[in-house]
């Protein structure tokens, strides 16, 4: 039984621009064979148990001799696996994906192809210039430059390349850029000719340099620009002046930390990075169920929800919906309520704040018997007590607990040079002071006056405190603090 390979591209560095169809064949693949200018993120899509070997060559850092990739290609689809062979960019445009689907089919190998969003137009394209133009370029040519000044281009023919019709774009050929430049002019482009050079394009920390064929060598040599980058060459590079969008997002260039446990974290470090900001996740915190029995819930007059968490667990306990029938549902704030509602529940009684004090408030009118309070083993008794100080029966029912998880390898120094620091939870706040982190150096944001409280019983005052006490409300108050 012969296994199969795809051909896949991860696009250029942004985890964003993984296609659909790359995203689904590395969650089924047995074995992923990855490069070394894959997003990262590109992996962790991959099984559990599925072989992760990385053989990339280009660059400094480890070689994979290419012989040795195809041998691991022809090994595991031998053994009938199912094998992603995963490229930067695209992976027939400069990536050696021509060849590995030629030895492939020599050896009558399957294999199908993914193609990727190219750093040739992506890097460009987030620069804020277009390839193509009506006008001033209507071609474009892919050319490599290669990264080893001892190696001349031999393959290229240059005076063709300074008379081509378009926008010339190079790949590699960062420590060859003088030769480039001056083999072009040589060719007949004019000194004066636009060029781009864009370093890390689609990465956090891209920059683009914008000069002439007559300074590009000297100013990438001033500025540091180092590889990857991407070199553009045409009237087009000028456009940026008034197409730049990426340094325009209100949080552009701002590194964001987010110690929430990882399963929640990813719809707070989407909102900040949809407003440019660089997310790291340093979670210090987990969510794990608890195995609590629940009694029926047509006992109550009233069940109080008090997180998103909470609501998912209780709904999931349920046979569905009706269950609730009938019966008072409280949620303690507006994303608890959004994830009651995701599951088909309108809460009816939700507090503006998200605090326990405010739902006591909220219920104060509200007749009640006998309630459940659905949250974590750790919350606090504000809620209980003020029901019971009334005179109702009150069960507590702990549906989760948030349980401590060491930092990652680097966390704790990405955290520390982060420009804000997030807390979304006080236990989120303890214990990521117990894993080691610190909670000086960058601006640190709490989720609400709980969290608050927290920090500063840990000797560290907020400089920002959310409101609304929800994630969003997290995300605004980076933004209001970074306005300001
Ligand atoms: N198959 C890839 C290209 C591989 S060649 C693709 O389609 O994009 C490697 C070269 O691609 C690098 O030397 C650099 O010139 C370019 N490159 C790859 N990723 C890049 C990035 N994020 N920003 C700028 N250039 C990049």
């Amino acid at each position: 039984m012969t296994g199969i390979v795809h051909l896949v591209g991860a696009g250029p560095g942004d985890p964003g621009l993984l296609t659909v169809r790359a995203v689904e064949l590395i969650a089924e693949a047995d074995v992923v064979l990855y490069d070394r200018l894959i997003p990262p993120e590109a992996l962790a899509h991959a099984r559990p148990d599925a072989e992760l070997v990385y053989v990339g060559k280009e660059g400094e850092g480890p070689q994979v001799p290419q012989a040795d990739t195809h041998a691991l290609l022809l090994g595991h689809a031998r053994a009938g696996r199912r094998i992603v062979r995963l490229k930067g960019g695209d992976p027939f445009v400069f990536g050696r994906g021509g060849e590995e689907a030629l030895v492939l089919r020599q050896a009558g190998v399957p294999f199908e192809v993914v193609p990727g969003v190219t750093a040739g137009v992506a890097a460009p394209a987030y620069a804020g210039i277009p390839v193509t133009h009506r006008d001033t370029a209507s071609a474009v040519a892919f050319v490599t430059g290669h990264e080893d000044p001892a190696k001349p281009e031999t393959g290229l023919d240059w005076p063709a390349l300074a008379r081509f019709p378009g926008t010339l774009v190079f790949y590699m050929g960062v420590r060859t850029l003088a030769r480039i430049a001056e083999r072009l002019v040589a060719g007949g482009r004019a000194e004066s000719e636009p060029v781009a050079v864009v370093e890390r394009g689609t990465l956090p920390g891209q920059r683009t340099l914008i000069a002439t064929l007559g300074d590009v060598a000297e100013r990438a040599a001033q500025e540091q620009i180092r590889a990857p980058a991407i070199t553009l060459v045409g009237p087009v590079a000028r456009l940026r002046e008034q197409l730049a969008w990426l340094e325009a997002r209100p949080l552009h260039g701002r590194i964001v930390a987010v110690t929430r446990a990882r399963a929640q974290a990813s719809a707070l470090a989407a909102g900040l990075r949809s407003l440019g900001a660089t997310v790291v996740e340093t979670p210090a915190i987990r969510i794990r169920p608890l195995e609590t029995t629940l009694p029926p819930l047509r006992v109550y007059d009233l069940v109080c929800v008090t997180s998103p968490n909470g609501a998912e667990l209780l709904m999931d306990r349920l046979r569905d919906a009706r269950d609730l029938a009938g019966i008072t549902v409280a949620a303690i704030g507006p994303g608890t309520a959004r994830a009651l509602k995701e599951r088909g529940i309108e809460p009816d009684v939700v507090p503006e704040r998200a605090i326990a004090e405010s739902l006591v408030e909220a219920l104060e009118h509200v007749p009640v018997k006998r309630a459940l309070i659905a949250r974590a083993a750790e919350g606090r008794d504000v809620l209980p007590d003020a029901l019971r100080a009334r005179g109702v029966e009150v069960d507590v029912a702990a549906l989760y607990e948030s349980v401590p998880e060491p930092l990652a390898d680097g966390a704790r120094e990405a955290a520390a040079g982060a420009d804000y620091l997030l807390f979304a939870s006080a236990s989120s706040v303890r214990f990521f002071a117990q894993a080691g982190g610190a909670l000086e150096g960058p601006r640190l944001v709490s989720i609400g006056p709980a969290t608050s409280d927290e920090l500063r019983a840990h000797g560290a005052e907020p400089d920002v405190e959310a409101a609304p006490h929800t994630p969003d409300g997290l995300v605004d108050a980076v933004l209001r603090d970074a306005r300001a």
